[in-house]
């Protein structure tokens, strides 16, 4: 008897990466070995960064840093447990009390990051009683939150105030399923700032129709923290809103350099969470160096004002430049420029000559963007200097014409 030959159980990992790359959708990471600044040493080579979410520079800012080393010698490298056995320090406390302070709501509650905050707050406040209706191109973390929930989700297309008002006309009508009366709670939610477009919810009419049919709205503010309103305080600042959207998600970990998310409304809403959102029930909180460097962040936002000025200049710029070169930036209204390709292999090559060519300009293929979007995905920060932009957009101009993707 011969006994049958080993066989690997995950033997079919490799051959789901072959595919992968022979479909030019396998992307191997890039290695950074210096700081996240405007000009990067990446994979050994001296690179202008158009890639990072560092919008106003604060990665690497001497404030942050001396703020992290401070609380690093003062209260160590960890926090040691989650928040509700022993690991609230007063440093989490001070940064949720500045950031309620900041956003001009009643409370804030941390996370470990943005991507935890929506994962613990959308299934912790929702229920098989309420209804989530979900802009269709809302950040991964809204759509892992809304399949932890219980509640039953409705998708509205993409910024379309009045299909949403569809939506919530119908299931204002209508009610639950099997004549189990009204919806406890209807929770509207969109991104403030679309990721891969750039493009800004409609935020306005978002909450007027909302009010209407009194459902409760929820705004990702990841990429508008530090970006939009007056100091970076986000989209619902930005369109004078505040007050009228029930729950605003941040992050940390973008504009303000460090890492983390938080939850901005009402005292109940925090209250719940602290009691119930399991990345805060089961997941150590930050290490004082990372409260510690986010306290130093509002600050710097507050005080620095031309980083933001220099934020929005420089985009406009840029923006203007590539359009003018006859690249396609699709919607953006905000400092993410997509240079969108269409192919993905036409996309991965441009990123690729680009980065020999001095300037690292990532490619976002699918599944992150639909198979013919492919494109590389540029963020303007305000440490990119005038000449960094000028050396940028000349790569950008010989390598698209090189490749055929824009004429001249
Ligand atoms: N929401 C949106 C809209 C995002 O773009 C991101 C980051 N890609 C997150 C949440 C997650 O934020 P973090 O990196 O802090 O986890």
């Amino acid at each position: 008897m011969t006994t049958p030959a080993r066989r690997d159980p995950l033997a079919f990992l490799a051959d789901e990466v072959a595919d992968l790359k022979a479909k030019h959708l396998y992307r191997p990471l890039r290695i950074m070995s210096s700081e996240q600044g405007p000009v990067a040493t990446v994979d050994g080579r001296e690179v202008i960064s158009l890639s990072s979410n560092d919008y106003l520079g604060l990665t690497h800012h001497p404030r942050l840093k001396a703020a992290a080393v401070e609380a690093v010698r003062e209260f160590g490298a960890g926090s040691g447990a989650v928040r509700t056995i022993a690991g609230t320090m007063d440093l989490h406390e001070a940064l949720e009390s500045e950031l309620a302070a900041f956003k001009g709501t009643e409370a804030v509650l941390t996370f470990q990051s943005g991507f935890t905050a929506n994962t613990g707050v959308i299934p912790t406040i929702t229920g098989e009683a309420d209804l989530i209706v979900s802009d269709a191109l809302n950040h991964a973390s809204i759509i892992d939150g809304m399949r932890l929930s219980k509640a039953p989700r409705k998708v509205y297309p993409h910024a379309d105030v009045a299909g949403l008002e569809a939506v919530l006309r119908e299931a204002t009508e209508l009610g639950r399923p099997a004549g189990a009366g009204p919806y406890r709670l209807i929770l509207v939610v969109t991104d403030g700032v679309f990721s891969m477009d750039g493009d800004i919810a409609p935020l306005p009419g978002i909450v007027e129709v909302a009010e209407r049919y009194g459902a409760a709205v929820f705004v990702d503010d990841a990429h508008a923290s530090g970006v939009l309103g007056r100091n970076g305080r986000g989209s619902v600042d930005h369109f004078g809103l505040t007050g009228r959207v029930a729950i605003q998600v941040g992050t940390m970990s973008k504009a303000m350099g460090v890492l983390g998310g938080y939850v901005a409304g009402s005292q109940a809403l925090r209250d719940i969470l602290v009691q119930r959102a399991r990345p805060f029930l089961f997941s150590t909180s930050h290490p004082p160096a990372v409260a510690a460097a986010c306290r130093e962040a509002i600050a710097v936002m507050e005080e620095e004002t031309w980083r933001m000025d220099r934020l929005w200049s420089s985009s406009a710029r840029f923006k203007a430049e590539l359009t003018r070169l006859g690249f396609d930036t699709g919607r953006s209204e905000t400092p993410i420029t997509p240079v969108i390709v269409g192919d993905s292999e036409a996309a991965i090559r441009f990123s690729s000559e680009l980065f020999e060519a001095g300037v690292f300009a990532t490619s976002v293929v699918f599944p992150t963007v639909s198979l013919d979007q492919a494109r590389l995905r540029t963020i303007i920060t305000a440490a990119l200097t005038d000449e960094h932009l000028d050396r940028a957009l000349e790569a950008f101009a010989n390598v698209g014409r090189r490749l055929g993707l824009i004429s001249g």
